[in-house]
């Protein structure tokens, strides 16, 4: 099938479809982006996660009710399957942990974050900081979000130099998420991706709120006494 999404540059397009790219975590923001990525006709989607999908997840992941009580990666596999598109779904039945990222990784050239929590991220930015692997970040709660991409070459910034300590988790399931902000941090992921494909790759972390709407963009620079970079460099 022929990918008839126009925006990014053919060059972007066809890199897409020989790129295998891991979506950690397939909650309200993976869950839209590895769909995202699939109707742009990216080569492989390994997906990671080891949640199954609950009634409660309805409203603001992509999943549907007939999916509820299956493995969320084996569900996304599906949903995939159903848009016609070429991508090959890797349902991973797994979590990423320090020990286990690694080996989930492997061979993958890019990775997306898809997770709900600082610790997972962490670990999942000290194994691309390892493995030189690019990752997109993002975030949302409430109507806020974030996003960034991490190309992980010499000197740029990683997650831990953005935020050296872990930051307050919001868990949305206690806050709420408002559906527009994962749309809209998904948006920017998959903006982030195709950018990492460009010979200039955008910079920054990307701040919005959906509530007084707003999209902002503050630099970023590594942190000569960040953890996960020390010894990488
Ligand atoms: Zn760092």
């Amino acid at each position: 099938m022929e990918s008839r999404f126009g925006t990014f540059s053919p060059v972007a397009k066809r890199r897409l479809s020989r790129s295998s790219i891991a979506v950690v975590g397939c909650g309200a923001i993976g869950s839209r982006t590895a769909l995202s990525l699939a109707r742009l006709g990216v080569k492989e989607l390994r997906l990671i996660d080891w949640d199954v999908v609950e009634e409660c997840n309805l409203e603001t992941q992509a999943y549907t009710k007939k999916q509820v009580g299956t493995k969320k990666v084996e569900a996304l596999a599906q949903l995939i399957g159903a848009t016609g598109s070429p991508t090959l779904a890797v349902p991973i039945h797994s979590q990423l942990t320090k020990s286990s990222a690694a080996k989930l990784l492997a061979g993958a050239d890019f990775a997306v974050d898809g997770l709900d929590n600082f610790q997972s991220r962490f670990a999942l930015n000290a194994a691309c900081r390892k493995l030189r692997l690019p990752l997109a970040f993002a975030a949302c709660a409430r109507a806020d979000g974030m996003a960034a991409l991490l190309v992980n070459k010499k000197n740029s910034p990683c997650l831990r130099c953005i935020f050296p300590k872990q930051p307050q988790d919001q868990d949305c399931s206690v806050v709420g998420l408002l559906p527009a902000a994962a749309d809209f941090a998904s948006g920017l992921q998959v903006a982030l991706v195709a950018s990492s494909l460009r010979p200039i790759q955008t910079e920054g972390l990307f701040y919005f709120n959906l509530e007084n709407p707003m999209l902002e963009r503050v630099s970023i620079r590594d942190n000569q006494k960040c953890n996960a970079c020390r010894g990488i460099k």
